[in-house]
């Protein structure tokens, strides 16, 4: 267990921390982060990963485990220090999410997935939007949600159908989203509304991003999905019926809500390659030990080539992939372009997650396809990184035109 002590020493060690490497290879943690990801590992590993299965089972939301990410300040890391978080760097956060996302990926969607409303406010908010609706977060466990898919909006935002349309100084929001990470239990929403009127206005004009509270009447989060797999996560539509929201509650501004939403994309695509490189590593280690353990013909099947070259193609992903994340977080960082390079590692990542989870299942043989041992349901929780988050197509729709366009 963790202890109050060390989550003390780690907090104070993180909002220390303001240098990062600009230049030169670099391949090591500095200690900083090495701690970091020590004392994660151990909650992930003692506290979350013995629980996996049975939230997988029941689909029940890990709410203590939410509270004890709480209080290791992991759901807030992220807000700037002037709000009251650690200003933690993407990269820093891809290492918790790798971590946890290992012990159990439904988990840590759950968890980690608490701050995806808090992102578009800390990239585009006021300061008056970051005190208030930031400032909150610290005074126990709240969730927020992004909500920007629609039943006929995914790959394609400009589809977006809820609509805000002014008058006086509120803003009427009408609309259904779907598939929210955590729709049914948020405090509040970051919500993603066409607000021009002209049918033909560009997308980089025709929405608006508005900061909305559970809590105000006409918002109704719908019923938990029962999906495939990162079970323990709560998916949920959320419906606003003629909703008042408070023009102070727009994000950056009137038509500025698809430029915060590609901005968005930038920085959690490296953390969700980071969540599948976390899957990757765990289909790995179980699928070796496996392999180690179990004999046929004699010997373990480690020994038998077709296994252990499994095994190393496996490694080869999962270290690849590793790396594509750290770069793309590092560009995110130093406040480079990483549209490219986030798509890379979200894309490689995701397929990664996947092949290493057929190929661990193929490794572990009958007993791979059954619920009594880890692997199967590592197959069904890596299936969403090619999904959520712009799907896989969508990705290499990006670094296709990246190159075509040369740049
Ligand atoms: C568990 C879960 C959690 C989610 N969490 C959130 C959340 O918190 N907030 C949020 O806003 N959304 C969330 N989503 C929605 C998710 O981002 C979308 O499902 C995703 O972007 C795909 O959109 P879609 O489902 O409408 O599929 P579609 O856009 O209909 O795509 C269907 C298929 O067609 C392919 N395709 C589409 N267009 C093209 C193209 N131009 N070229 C080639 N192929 C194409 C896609 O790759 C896909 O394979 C979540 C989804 C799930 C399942």
């Amino acid at each position: 267990m963790i202890g109050r002590k060390l989550i003390k020493k780690t907090i104070k060690l993180l909002q220390s921390r303001t240098n990062y490497s600009t230049s030169g290879y670099n391949f090591e943690l500095d200690s900083t982060q090495q701690e970091l990801q020590n004392v994660v590992r151990k909650f992930a590993r003692e506290e979350i990963l013995p629980v996996a299965a049975y939230h997988d089972r029941t689909g029940e939301y890990p709410l203590s485990l939410a509270k004890k990410a709480w209080s290791l300040g992991l759901t807030n890391a992220t807000i700037p220090v002037e709000y009251g978080g650690m200003g933690q760097s993407t990269f820093d956060n891809c290492l918790v999410t790798e971590e946890i996302s290992y012990a159990c990926s439904g988990i840590q969607t759950a968890i980690l997935g608490a701050k995806l409303g808090q992102l578009p406010v800390i990239i585009a908010g006021s300061d008056a939007q970051k005190k208030k609706y930031l400032g909150r977060l610290f005074e126990e466990f709240l969730p927020t949600a992004y909500c920007v898919t629609e039943a006929g909006a995914g790959s394609d935002v400009n589809g977006v159908k809820t609509k805000a349309v002014q008058k006086g100084d509120e803003w009427i929001l009408n609309g259904q989203k779907q598939w929210i990470t955590n729709g049914g239990i948020a405090n509040w929403y970051f919500v993603l509304a066409r607000t021009s009127p002209d049918p033909k206005e560009s997308a980089g004009k025709a929405f608006t991003g508005f900061i909305v509270e559970r809590d105000w009447a006409g918002v109704i989060p719908g019923r938990k999905e029962n999906n495939m797999g990162q079970r323990a996560s709560n998916t949920a539509s959320v419906t606003f019926e003629d909703v008042r929201v408070p023009k102070e509650n727009v994000v950056l501004g009137v038509g500025a809500g698809f430029r915060i939403c590609m901005k968005f994309f930038d920085s959690t695509r490296p953390g969700v390659a980071a969540g599948a490189n976390g899957v990757a590593q765990r289909c790995l280690d179980e699928a070796t030990k496996y392999a180690n353990e179990r004999k046929t013909f004699g010997v373990p099947l480690s020994q038998h080539q077709a296994i252990a070259f499994m095994l190393a193609d496996m490694a080869i992903g999962v270290e690849t992939s590793r790396l594509a994340w750290m770069k793309s977080a590092w560009l995110y960082d130093l406040g480079k372009s990483n549209t490219y390079a986030a798509s890379i590692a979200k894309s490689l990542a995701s397929d990664v997650a996947n092949k290493c989870a057929t190929d661990a299942v193929q490794i572990f043989g009958g007993n791979g396809y059954n619920s009594e041992y880890p692997v199967e349901k590592l197959m069904r929780d890596a299936k969403i990184y090619q999904i959520y988050e712009g799907t896989s197509q969508i990705q290499k729709l990006i670094i296709s035109r990246h190159i075509l366009s040369n740049k």
